[in-house]
């Protein structure tokens, strides 16, 4: 609270003293005439994405399916060279070489005590004209599950999530031995197999539920945008978040000819039990047939069916043998010089691939990619010279887990470490609320460019919206207060499941994720239903918000190349680090509370007095009360932070005025140490048991996959029970923060010479 008031209260006095006549305040990290400057060629730039090119990209990358390896696949990488050449970017693509399995044998079917072989595809829908493309689609399957070859009793285990397993414990169920079923959802779908082979089953089923993105939610595809009862969702399982994403057989390394490959044996991320996705049709009789105790209330779906745990009588049989093949990976980069620092670089990526023919995902994000780099290159054409490097990626091998980004970072890491500034990707895009996800540092950046994004359905800005679509989701008294007094909105924490990973969490590159959402419904992810005839029925079709994404990311791109002071800010970001802090500090007193009151009822006799005989529970176990943490040397770390943040945001003010390219030298060492800001939150060692992830306030999950854990190491050291490890990595964030903390100082030292 009492930060904030003083958030405002610099905003008060410093911002009107640089205000243009026109009454517009400098962008921050601009003098007065470049912001002037930056902001014409700003909107000459929102002008000119136009909806019908987006279409036309549309209708020409998801015309045929465009999987890895396959020949559209390329065809797509050559025709976006093509583009980026005709618009006079300077463009090649990049190839590597990469571990991508397709399926040789699938089988599934039931043997006891019916028998019922699973139909494991999608038909063709007479009105929807790219659904007949049978010869060039992927079947169902699950990237990176191991071949096998099991039978075994089935067990519904809801979404298959750690704490599923605990409720099934009390239930007095193992699934040792077995084949469990899962729903899709609420967890990356790789988790799901994880946390059932570690609980000793054998075998993987994941199946999309009605309820979840069927008909409980509207009409199903083609009368509606939902899942159809043949719909499945493809995907990889990959354990990217226990090892790490992109080729499984050379991690850390680009997969170049010349890398050294691990065999298949030796590859640490695939699953450990074969996994298989179903439809609601394929999944349903399966289901049906099993007895035990009826599921708990929050575990059933909406299929017209008693859902019973199992074990069995259900028996299934689960075949799969895979193609483990090396395919290549297409990614299209282009790039335009900067002109006074051409060694500083802006990056901008969305990927190409898709499951299938993927005009939700990934070309509903990629069409705006290429109509902002059509749109800079008319601006270059009339006299435009970012100050910065731009480097604009259509990567390729997204799907199967980040493979040609991965790779593209680990080839290049030396040179991005060096020299990427900012890296802003999106992946998709619908019709909504402007979804605005990074690194902190840029979380003032971000909410000025919202602030200059007119939406497209209700004429407000994009942050408008934002802030007023919060409040009326808000939950409490105090998070309404916040949204109408911060100056800025916050920005989420990124975890995982595109592009940006081995920029962020494993090189240290600050990151934004960007991307409207929130009004569409959708059942078609990852199906050969995701189509230029879905996309154009049931989402933005138009294609408004698809012009709104350009011209965000548009803004954006530009504005980061073009300040002379790089527009990072650390006072947001060091009110969020605290605002994690006391997230922790609760997460261990609940978990303390928690642990105690289950141990009273335990003795007061409670879960005995509520066993029903005929339906039999198993009470928990007794466990021993966690320990208090030191959090001290964090909460020291955090405060110094706030102090550098707010001496910094004070000397960039002052120097504001005096901004001029005349300075370019003395810049040039400012934002090579602001460029190094978000390398200092990473740790060489990386976090405890996966050393490729090295940031230390932000990962995605073990056990949550893209769902981000923030200050992962002491997070995940309490919730896994790790409570020794999770006191020394408080020290060890602490230590980041204090690092962060001198740079920050020898920042504001620059500025004030
Ligand atoms: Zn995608």
């Amino acid at each position: 609270m009492r930060r904030w008031a003083t958030v405002v209260l610099i905003f008060n006095l410093i911002i009107p003293s640089l205000s243009l006549a026109a009454g517009e305040p400098a962008l921050v990290g601009y003098s007065i005439r470049a912001s002037q400057t930056e902001r014409e060629w700003e909107t000459k730039f929102r002008a000119i994405p136009d909806p019908s090119n987006l279409k036309e990209y549309m209708r020409r990358l998801s015309a045929r399916p465009h999987h890895v390896g396959s020949p559209y696949d390329k065809d797509n990488a050559e025709w976006i060279l093509a583009r980026f050449k005709e618009w006079g970017l300077d463009a090649h693509i990049e190839t590597f070489d990469v571990l991508f399995p397709t399926p040789k044998i699938r089988v599934l079917e039931m043997i006891e005590p019916t028998k019922f072989t699973a139909k494991l595809e999608e038909p063709a829908v007479s009105i929807d004209p790219t659904s007949n493309q049978k010869s060039e689609q992927l079947p169902t399957y699950n990237a990176y599950s191991i071949d096998g070859d099991v039978t075994a009793p089935l067990v519904f285990v809801n979404y298959g999530l750690p704490e599923d397993y605990e409720k099934l414990d009390r239930l007095g169920i193992s699934v040792k031995g077995a084949i469990v079923i899962a729903k899709y959802y609420h967890s990356w779908r790789g988790v799901k197999p994880k946390v059932a082979a570690e609980h000793g089953a054998i075998g993987c089923l994941i199946y999309s539920e009605p309820h979840d993105d069927g008909y409980t939610r509207d009409a199903v595809f083609p009368q509606g945008p939902m899942r159809n009862p043949d719909g499945v969702q493809r995907g990889s399982v990959m354990d990217f978040a226990s090892a790490s994403p992109g080729d499984p057989l050379t991690p850390g390394v680009g997969a170049t000819p010349n890398a050294k490959r691990l065999s298949l044996k030796e590859a640490k991320s695939l699953s450990k039990i074969p996994v298989l996705p179903i439809s609601y049709g394929d999944a349903q009789p399966l289901l049906a047939a099993l007895k035990g105790p009826m599921a708990p209330d929050d575990w059933r779906g909406t299929l017209s069916i008693p859902y019973h745990v199992g074990p069995g009588p259900a028996k299934v049989h689960l075949k799969l043998e895979f193609n483990w093949d090396s395919k290549p990976v297409n990614d299209v980069i282009a790039k335009i010089p900067g002109s006074v620092a051409p060694d500083e670089w802006i990056i901008r990526g969305n990927h190409h691939d898709a499951w299938v023919n993927g005009a939700e995902d990934p070309v509903s994000g990629q069409a705006p990619l290429l109509e902002e780099a059509r749109t800079l290159g008319l601006l270059l054409k009339q006299g435009w010279k970012p100050r910065r490097t731009i480097i604009y990626a259509a990567w390729d091998g997204e799907e199967p887990m980040l493979l040609g980004s991965t790779e593209w970072v680990e080839t290049h890491a030396d040179e991005l470490r060096q020299h990427a500034a900012v890296y802003i990707n999106t992946d998709g895009n619908d019709r909504g609320i402007l979804e605005m996800g990074g690194s902190h540092t840029l979380e003032q950046f971000m909410n000025g460019v919202a602030r200059d994004i007119e939406d497209p359905e209700t004429k407000l800005t994009a942050w408008q919206r934002v802030q007023l679509s919060r409040i009326a989701e808000a939950k409490s008294a105090d998070d309404r207060k916040e949204l109408r007094q911060r100056a800025d909105l916050r920005i989420n924490a990124l975890g995982s499941g595109t592009d940006f990973t081995g920029f962020l969490d494993h090189l240290g590159i600050a990151t934004l994720d960007l991307g409207y959402a929130g009004e569409d419904e959708q059942g078609i992810y990852h199906s050969i239903y995701d189509d230029f005839y879905w996309y154009t029925h049931f989402s933005d079709y138009d294609f408004i918000y698809g012009r709104a994404l350009s011209q965000t990311v548009g803004t954006s791109v530009m504005r980061l190349a073009d300040a002379e002071v790089l527009p990072l800010d650390f006072v947001d970001f060091a009110d969020t680090v605290q605002k994690y802090t006391t997230e922790l500090q609760k997460l261990i007193s609940d978990k303390q509370e928690e642990i105690r009151e289950r141990n009273q009822e335990l003795d007061e006799g409670v879960f005995k007095a509520t066993l029903d005989p005929r339906r039999p529970t198993v009470a928990p176990a007794r466990e021993e009360v966690p320990p208090h943490l030191n959090f001290a040397p964090m909460q020291n770390a955090v405060e110094a932070l706030a102090r550098s943040a707010e001496r910094y945001r004070q000397a960039l003010s002052n120097r504001q005025a005096t901004l001029d390219d005349n300075q370019a030298e003395s810049l040039r060492a400012l934002n090579q140490a602001l460029m190094q800001s978000e390398r200092k939150l990473t740790n060489d060692d990386g976090l405890p048991r996966r050393p490729w992830y090295k940031h230390m306030l932000y990962a995605p999950g073990v056990y949550s996959g893209y769902g981000v854990k923030t200050i992962p190491s002491v997070r995940e050291g309490i919730e896994q029970k790790n409570y020794a490890e999770a006191e020394q990595e408080i020290v060890r964030v602490a230590k980041t923060l204090e690092a962060e903390s001198a740079l920050i100082d020898s920042a504001t030292q620059m500025l004030s010479h």
